[in-house]
């Protein structure tokens, strides 16, 4: 099976394992396999394997070029998350919550940050790269320690880490700066999310050419590498068997799946999932008050000059969704000159349109609802009251559209509501909603939190209070590119 990759917005063409060394192309487009369209995935048998093994299986067909790719996720993911089958799917009401958290840092970015690191080093090793991976991360809050996490003394490796200044949680925060690790780097960024992320990529396209032959090549870490979007791809079909497994569904039967999205990069990996087979209804894209996704998907205008609000579910306030390229140069019958064009437009204007048959290609498989702050405060309330079921604030922004989904009438499919992390990582939001004072540090609200609902901590997140703070550097967005070079220039 051929899987080339190739940019979405030229000719630039790699194979799988280059794709994932370099995480963007040349000239600032995303590695997207054309062929993904047309793939043939046995994905009835796929359905039949325990979670380890489907995810071998996805990630063969998606990267095929990787050679020992069994082994790759046993050490990515054996003993690492806390329940044997790392996603467990649990009913709550008439839903069903797919928990994506339980792994090493409490957020669903560990299932493929877990993985990356594995595809790194396997990549750096069967393509005869001796260079040292230097990873540069944006972060809205969870990406950052998921990779930290993931990449610290991993041999061959380097990381660093931008988060937006006062834009995380306490505990998001305090997970980032206390990571331990030789080869580990954390910096706070004036700004939003936004302003990382342009920079991020702006040290991509300015320094990655200038550092050819010193050793050291840059990668990523955010869902701009296709290594991080492929293993998001296996617990749609995880879900999916555990739902015919308990009896909920026949073979066929469509399901709906309802995603908290941010980058785009979780919401995308269900729409692989259905390119690939796998019998998916609607996917619905939840958004906050920073809802440029939900506009777009509605009307085929996207538009980021908009006030940027800073919300309870943090790790979503994001006006530039990456991702949402891979499926315009899918939605467009891959014509690069378009995403080309409407991506010039994004970074002059802020603003692009497109097409009437992009659009509909778009929204024959994507619906979407926004959240406001108190509807999200209100389904953290609710869905405790009714189901003693405890949900963080993104997934309350997704169990709000689940229901919105629900009561329009639009589908009568089973939803699974994806959720993406603790509560334990946001308990002053969580707290607020349940109507309890929130004095005191996170820690102390954490334990304010148990003491309430009697959900046991997860102990990565208890453990972060006795840690050392290892990071306190504070910059501008446009002090990142030198920053970069800076860290470059010590690591030797
Ligand atoms: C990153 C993140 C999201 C958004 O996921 P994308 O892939 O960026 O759309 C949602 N919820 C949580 C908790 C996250 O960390």
């Amino acid at each position: 099976m051929i899987m080339t990759y190739k940019s979405t917005r030229g000719n630039f063409s790699t194979d799988s394992r280059h794709a994932v060394l370099q995480g963007i192309a040349p000239d600032g487009g995303l590695f997207t396999s054309p062929e993904i369209t047309d793939i043939h995935f046995d994905w009835k048998r796929c359905i039949t394997l325990p979670t380890e093994q489907m995810a071998t299986e996805i990630l063969k067909a998606l990267l095929p070029d990787f050679s020992e790719m069994e082994k790759l996720v046993e050490k990515a993911y054996h003993g690492k998350f806390e329940p044997e089958d790392l996603t467990p799917l649990v009913q709550v009401g008439e839903n069903w919550i797919l928990e994506l958290f339980r792994g090493p840092t409490s957020a669903f970015k560990d299932v493929a940050l877990s993985m990356l690191p594995q595809l790194i080093t396997a990549a750096r090793k069967q393509t005869g790269c001796s260079d040292r991976i230097v990873i540069l991360t944006a972060t809205s809050g969870d990406t950052g320690k998921a990779a930290l996490e993931g990449f610290h003394n991993v041999e061959g490796t380097q990381i660093i880490v931008f988060y937006p200044y006062g834009g995380v949680s306490e505990i998001q925060k305090a997970q980032m700066t206390t990571q331990e690790g030789e080869n580990v780097k954390v910096c706070a960024v004036r700004g939003n999310f936004d302003d990382c992320q342009r920079g991020v990529k702006q040290a991509f396209g300015e320094i990655s050419k200038k550092i050819q032959g010193t050793g050291k090549t840059l990668s990523s870490a955010n869902s701009i590498n296709i290594g991080r979007l492929a293993p998001q791809v296996v617990y749609y079909f995880s879900a999916y068997r555990d739902l015919l497994k308990a009896g909920r569904i026949g073979m066929g039967d469509k399901v709906d799946y309802v995603v908290p999205t941010g980058n785009f990069g979780d919401i995308l990996a269900g729409f692989y999932a259905k390119l690939m087979g796998l019998p998916v209804g609607m996917l619905i894209c939840a958004a906050n008050v920073n809802n440029v996704l939900t506009e777009f998907i509605r009307t085929g205008k996207y538009n980021r000059n908009r006030p940027f609000y800073k919300t309870d579910s943090p790790s979503m306030d994001i006006l530039v969704s990456s991702n949402l390229e891979r499926l315009l140069y899918l939605a467009c019958g891959k014509n690069t000159e378009k995403v080309s064009k409407w991506m010039q437009s994004l970074s002059t204007s802020g603003e692009f349109e497109v097409d009437s048959e992009t659009l509909c290609y778009i929204q024959r498989s994507f619906g979407t609802w926004y959240c406001t702050q108190e509807e999200t405060t209100e389904e953290i309330r609710d869905c405790w009251e009714k189901n003693h079921y405890l949900i963080d604030p993104h997934t309350a922004v997704a169990w709000h559209a689940a229901r919105r989904l629900r009561e329009s009438g639009k589908s009568s499919n089973p939803t699974v509501v994806l959720s993406t992390a603790s509560p334990y990582k946001f308990p002053q939001a969580v707290l607020k909603a349940l109507g309890t004072q929130t004095d005191g540090n996170g820690f102390k609200m954490i334990r304010t939190l148990h003491s309430i609902t009697g959900i046991p901590v997860p102990s990565n997140l208890s453990a972060l209070e006795n840690k050392q703070e290892k990071f306190t550097d504070v910059i501008n967005a446009d002090e990142i590119v030198s920053y970069v070079l800076k860290e470059l220039e010590q690591w030797k």
